[in-house]
């Protein structure tokens, strides 16, 4: 059980507010993150890699509220953007963006452009084509844009294949063997000046040995460079990181920064690592309201008042999260499919769980929703996206506001023109 989200008198609760309370004010559902769990997260990772320079650069992508970002940020937390919408949250959460990279294996001209007048610290390059244009977008503005590839080490991370991104059949980077004629290209080119290598094997890694491998790889990869006389200052060794959603045991922060500095941290580069998850993931609960027990046939439903456009990780990735009651439990146990209200037999958080006794009203909390969760929301079926709240120690405040109606039609018009 997290410290984060601790049961104390038989209810959950978030650092030292009940969660009951949260949802009275707040209603349901709702995402419920903690201050202090984020930060120790990040103070953590940023304590493994100690022995070198570095820095950690946040994949913003699995929670982008503004709020969480700027706990990160506010802490000297770099930000790996994937987007243009991305790179203005993490402005707009106060982040420096010296201290951001962009992965992303469709960058467009505009993105290029945003990135270039930010001034970012390194574009990581996915194709010798997106090269090129980086190359002519800097030269229009007359300025050098700071590169790496993102290499492709052929790798299999032993992960869902959904998030598995470094096996030379994924779209991602370049692959390993075409590295040394694409820095080739890129130095021969003006606008653009190599700074370091990248690589991003994959998501929910939760062994040490693909990161490893990839990074041994990796380091024979920067010894050639630098013998062909190109400057690899950062290396950036990408995010992946896995988390506990159930019987899971990755490697401890302290474990896998040792891993890393042990395999690349004699090559004198400042080390770049982009965790999401890691950082986010036990950080999050999400909370729904029963509305419903039914049954069909032999299969028990709770049906409750989140669902797959809150938290789509069940659905896409057949992810298990944990859930529990956040009341004392009932007594008794079943085996229930625990279902949201969308038009969808794929809405679905669990499938045959055993879980305590559910009434309609009782509140359930799933666990491990702090990444990929709202960040992967939407509003399918016409469903409001879900409040979010940030706890520290007996204080929270909401930091999203539920959708209200206005918004699920907002920059919507009727052309009455042309339907008469
Ligand atoms: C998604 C992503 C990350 C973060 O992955 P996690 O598994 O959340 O740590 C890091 N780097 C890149 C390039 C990514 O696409």
């Amino acid at each position: 059980m997290s410290e984060a989200f601790p049961r104390r008198n038989g209810r959950l609760h978030a650092e030292a507010l009940p969660v009951e309370r949260i949802v009275e004010a707040v209603g349901t559902p709702v995402f419920i993150y903690s201050a202090s769990e984020l930060a120790a997260r990040y103070d953590a990772l940023d304590a493994a890699f100690s022995a070198v320079p570095h820095s950690i650069c946040y994949a913003i992508k699995a929670n982008m509220n503004l709020a969480v970002v700027r706990t990160l940020v506010a802490r000297g937390c770099g930000v790996d953007v994937t987007s243009g919408g991305e790179l203005f949250r993490a402005q707009q959460a106060g982040g420096d963006p010296s201290q951001f990279v962009y992965s992303g294996v469709g960058k467009t001209d505009a993105e290029i452009d945003q990135a270039l007048a930010a001034g970012i610290r390194m574009f990581n390059v996915e194709s010798r084509a997106e090269l090129r244009v980086i190359d002519a977008r800097a030269a229009q503005r007359g300025v050098v844009a700071p590169v790496s590839f993102r290499v492709n080490p052929d790798v299999d991370p032993q992960t869902h294949p959904y998030i598995s991104t470094g096996l030379s059949s994924s779209k991602f980077g370049i692959p390993i063997a075409e590295a040394v004629d694409a820095y080739a290209e890129a130095k021969a080119l003006e606008h653009v000046r190599v700074v370091g290598v990248a690589c991003h094997i994959g998501s929910q890694i939760v062994v040490l040995d693909p990161i490893v491998d990839a990074l041994q790889r990796i380091r024979d990869l920067v010894i050639e460079l630098r013998e062909a006389g190109h400057t690899i200052e950062l290396l950036d060794v990408g995010g992946g990181l896995g988390i506990t959603y159930d019987r899971e045991r990755p490697p401890s922060a302290a474990e896998y920064g040792g891993a890393i500095v042990a395999t690349v941290g004699d090559l004198g580069c400042h080390l770049i690592a982009e965790p999401g998850r890691w950082i986010a993931g036990n950080a999050g609960i999400f909370v729904a309201r029963v509305l419903y027990s039914k049954h069909n046939g032999d299969t028990h439903f709770a049906v409750i008042d989140g669902a797959m456009t809150d938290l789509i990780r069940p659905t896409l990735y057949q992810a298990y999260q944990r859930i529990e009651p956040v009341g004392p439990p009932r007594a008794g146990t079943r085996v229930v499919d625990v279902v949201g209200p969308v038009c969808e037999s794929a809405d679905f958080l669990a499938q045959q769980r055993e879980l305590p006794i559910l009434e309609r009203d009782d509140l359930l909390a799933v666990h491990s929703a702090g990444a990929y969760g709202f960040a992967m929301s939407s509003n399918y079926n016409g469903r409001c996206r879900a409040a979010e709240v940030l706890v520290k120690g007996d204080r929270y405040e909401v930091v999203r506001t539920r959708d209200r109606f206005e918004d699920l039609i907002r920059g919507e018009s009727i052309p009455e023109d042309l339907i008469r």
